[in-house]
């Protein structure tokens, strides 16, 4: 019997209501011949209530007793589900992540899943049971609950998918599927019918959250299709896979499309370092002091200030590190001998995403020429095959994002 494996985001099972939709849905499904395995989030914003409480006990959380309160969350939303499930007439059961045969590596708060043991899924579905597995948790090799990072739980499906080699790995969450941008910013965005993993995991690392980044690249690794669609409308949805998989499913790769999507990040700032020795050594004592503050460096350019002596640096952070991030580079320059630090936290990150990209060139440069008819100042840049992103003024970042969207036709894909 051919194995189906849905997943539900913390909104989609939101309130009972939305609860006994999903196992109406998962029902249905269930009485179409299949064996189902749901993996659910923790209900709305349940981690982030716990994560308050913690908060009111102790500033000093222990990791274990951590992931032993947030993995609750998700335990309640499968135990609901399960029993909406029965209510309606069809057997099931909710398993926790160590239940399913979740294992992970032994570390509190932001494991990678090692691998899962099916035996306790199977014997359940052999017995005629949908069932429910909370996502976001497994557990180490001594049993304790680990939890495997925050919005973890589509990891945890594209996991259990690819164990069970299930044929593709459904993700119902409030967003219809993956679009050319954020339709809040361009009303004329469209809704791709294909992604490449490729291209999904630089969109979801560029802020389009619509799916956890890890989550992609297990999918990867496994070749698992992910289908991204709406828990509320029954459609089609955006199916994340293999460049190959896409020709194959006969959606065209676009090649006259270079860019297949547009990303605005409005949660960076900027930091600027001048005239520091340039000497062997430097960049790695600077970005080694950050790292070492769990500071997340995104952007890094480096410049000649005078040839062969002094090199400026400017790179990027995430807005609430600025201030930390600013400390440590003061204290680095002063050390090295660097002239001056300057920061700026009014910036905005756009990028255009496609793997079309390799192949055509002339895209970062008709990117540059949109941004200066509209007298956007670009501060920095980046390149990668698949990717340009340019820092700019805040204020601008939304008006670049429409501009740049018909500039490389996006209103226009099929
Ligand atoms: N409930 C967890 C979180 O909020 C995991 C998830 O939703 O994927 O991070
Ligand atoms: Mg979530």
């Amino acid at each position: 019997m051919e194995v189906i494996v849905h997943k539900y985001g913390g909104t989609s099972v939101g309130t009972p209501d939305k609860i006994r939709n999903v196992a109406r849905r998962v029902k249905e499904v269930k009485d179409n011949g299949y064996e189902v395995v749901v993996i659910v989030s923790a209900m709305g914003h349940t981690t982030d209530e716990l994560i308050d409480l913690m908060n009111k006990v102790t500033d000093n959380p222990d990791p274990r007793e951590y992931d032993m309160l947030v993995s609750t969350g998700e335990q309640v939303s499968a135990a609901l589900l399960a029993m909406a499930l029965q209510a309606q007439g069809c057997p099931a059961v909710s398993l926790t992540g160590g239940q399913a045969g979740v294992v992970t590596e032994d570390i509190y708060k932001k494991a990678r899943i090692k691998d899962i043991k099916l035996d306790r899924i199977k014997k359940e579905l052999k017995a005629g049971k949908v069932v429910v597995v909370t996502g976001f948790q497994g557990v180490d090799s001594q049993g304790d609950i680990i939890t495997i990072g925050r919005g973890g739980s589509d990891t945890s499906a594209v996991a259990i998918a690819a164990a069970l080699h299930a044929q593709v790995c459904d993700i119902y969450t409030d967003v219809d599927g993956v679009y050319t941008t954020d339709p809040r910013i361009c009303p004329d965005a469209k809704k791709l019918k294909y992604v490449s993993y490729e291209e999904m995991l630089e969109l979801a690392s560029l802020g389009a959250q619509v799916l956890h980044p890890r989550s992609v690249e297990c999918a990867s690794i496994y070749n698992m299709v992910i289908h991204l669609r709406s828990s509320q409308k029954e459609i089609e949805g955006t199916y994340i896979m293999s460049p190959e998989r896409i020709i194959e499913e006969g959606g065209k790769m676009e090649k006259k499309e270079a860019v297949r999507g547009i990303a605005l990040d409005e949660n960076i700032a900027k930091i600027g370092i001048f005239k520091v020795p340039d000497k062997p050594g430097t960049a790695a004592r600077l970005f080694g002091a950050l790292a070492a503050d769990k500071i997340n460096v995104d952007m890094i350019v480096q410049s000649i200030h005078t040839a062969g002596s002094q090199a400026d640096m400017a790179f990027t952070v995430d807005k609430p590190d600025l201030k930390k991030a600013v400390a440590i580079t003061e204290k680095i320059a002063k050390e090295l001998g660097a002239e001056g630090v300057v920061s700026d936290s009014d910036v905005s990150k756009v990028s255009l995403v496609g793997i079309g990209m390799v192949s055509q060139p002339g895209t970062a440069s008709k990117m540059f020429a949109a941004l200066s008819g509209e007298k956007i100042n670009i501060q920095m840049i980046s390149t990668s095959e698949i990717k340009v992103s340019c820092i700019i003024k805040a204020e601008q970042g939304k008006q670049a994002v429409q501009l740049l969207h018909k500039a490389f036709g996006l209103d226009k894909v099929a």
